[in-house]
């Protein structure tokens, strides 16, 4: 079996402007940054990974493939995780900005360039 297709070694970096961490929740700069891309993204299971900066502290955002296709996600701060506990769609703004820079964009999976 020949390999390819070999996964790319930089991945992108996007900056998106999310209302901040303090109490005004000014809007500050988030960096996203992927970390992990599943070669066959229809497969269920981890489809990507994040590693989002500029809030408080740095947080990881996964997007999971259910079995029936549908994406889930999950991030590791604290408002999604305390929201999470008692609403299983909630969506923090992280995730919030990812998707609505997916929606910008198009499918991730197909554009792995999606920063200039
Ligand atoms: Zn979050």
């Amino acid at each position: 079996m020949v390999k390819e297709n070999k996964p790319r070694g930089s991945f992108a970096i996007v900056t998106v402007v999310l209302p901040g961490p303090d109490k005004k929740r000014t809007p500050a700069p988030y960096m996203f940054r992927v970390t992990y891309r599943n070669p066959d993204p229809h497969e269920a299971g981890c489809v990507m990974t994040w590693n989002v900066t500029g809030g408080r502290e740095e947080y990881q955002i996964a997007a999971e493939r259910a079995g029936d296709g549908h994406l889930n996600w999950h991030c590791t701060c604290p408002d999604a995780v305390y929201n999470g506990e008692n609403r299983r769609a909630y969506c923090c703004k992280h995730i919030h900005g990812l998707q609505a820079l997916m929606e910008t964009i198009g499918s991730p999976v197909r554009r792995e360039r999606a920063a200039a």
